[in-house]
Order: structure tokens, then C-alpha cells, then sequence
């Protein structure tokens, strides 16, 4: 079974295997926690992102989607890009939210990642209530059967925080 823990901070200095990352289709970075990976993680992270995007997925990543790549100076072996849904009131997109947990879990086994890391997907520009994206993602890691031990919620403030700890109890 996977253990989920939390914590307050920044993903990119997490001693983890596998850090995912709240990527746009694009792949080619952009800002929140997807411009702190690239940044501290260096260029490579991105030269990966290029081939990918010039080999397998000219049209980029589909929501729900998620592809590894090298994690370049991070502290860790790989990045898993994963694209989250953006928030609509009139339009439930939870299980795209939900597949890019259980796609970035399945990718992490095909590595062999044990730890896995991520930030609150969907939850910062692209405008999910808190609330709803803690119990999106603590409902699926608990749903999804994976090798890897343990999945780390990082996230950024308190509020988040306080959200994730009132879903994993
Ligand atoms: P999205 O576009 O999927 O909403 P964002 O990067 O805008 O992605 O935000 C997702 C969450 O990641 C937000 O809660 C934001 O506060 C948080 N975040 C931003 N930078 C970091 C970081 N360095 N480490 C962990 N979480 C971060």
C-alpha cells in the first residue's frame, strides 16, 4: 500500500525519486511550480521536453496525461510532467484531475520510482478550490494500486496544507 505524507514547501528540494510537475500541454514550461522546476532543475529538464514534444507529442500533452523526463539538477531522478484540467463551474472535470494522479503513478512505476512527490495539480492558475483538488488527490492515490511507498503532497502555503491534512485525517 502507498503511504501519503504531507508537507510544507517547495517540491524542488525534495529527496524524492520522482517530483511531478503541474505542466501545461505545451511542455515548454511556464510559471507556478512548473517555472520552480525548470528553474532550479536547469536546462536539460527542458531539452527533454523538446524531443518529446518534436517525437511523440507534436500537438502536446493531453489533460490527464503524463510523461517523465530527466529531473537535471534537482535532487531527484526524474520529473513526471503531468497536465491538469483547468477549474469550470458549469463543467465537472474531476476525473481528468483524478487521471493525473493515478498517470503519474503509473508512469512512476514503470520507472521504478518508490517516492513520489507532488504539488496541488489544477490548484493554483488553473483555479481549483483547494477543498476540492486535496480530496481529488487523496481519493485517488488512496483508489490507485502502485509499487511506489510513498507519495508526498508538497504544498506550497498553509491553506493548502490545512486542506490536505483535513482529507488524509
Ligand atoms: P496549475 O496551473 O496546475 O494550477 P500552479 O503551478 O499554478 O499549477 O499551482 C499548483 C499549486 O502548486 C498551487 O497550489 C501553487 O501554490 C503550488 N506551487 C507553486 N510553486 C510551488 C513549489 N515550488 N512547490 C510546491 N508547490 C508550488
Amino acid at each position: 500500500m502507498t503511504a501519503i505524507t504531507l508537507v510544507r514547501g517547495d517540491i524542488t528540494g525534495q529527496s524524492v525519486d520522482a517530483i511531478v510537475n503541474a505542466a501545461n500541454s505545451s511542455l515548454l514550461g511556464g510559471g507556478g511550480v512548473d517555472g520552480a522546476i525548470h528553474r532550479r532543475g536547469g536546462p536539460a529538464i527542458l531539452a527533454d521536453c523538446r524531443r518529446l514534444r518534436a517525437s511523440h507529442y507534436g500537438k502536446g500533452l493531453a489533460t490527464g496525461k503524463a510523461v517523465a523526463t530527466t529531473a537535471g539538477d534537482l535532487d531527484a531522478r526524474w520529473v513526471i510532467h503531468t497536465v491538469g484540467p483547468v477549474f469550470s463551474d458549469t463543467e465537472d472535470r474531476s476525473h481528468l484531475l483524478a487521471s493525473c494522479y493515478r498517470e503519474s503513478l503509473r508512469v512512476a512505476d514503470e520507472l521504478g520510482a518508490r517516492t513520489v512527490a507532488f504539488p496541488a495539480v489544477s490548484a493554483g492558475v488553473y483555479g481549483w478550490p483547494m477543498e476540492d483538488a486535496a480530496r481529488v488527490a487523496v481519493r485517488t492515490v488512496r483508489d490507485t494500486e502502485a509499487s511506489v511507498e510513498e507519495v508526498r503532497f508538497v504544498l506550497f502555503d498553509e491553506r493548502a496544507y490545512e486542506a490536505f491534512a483535513a482529507q488524509v485525517g
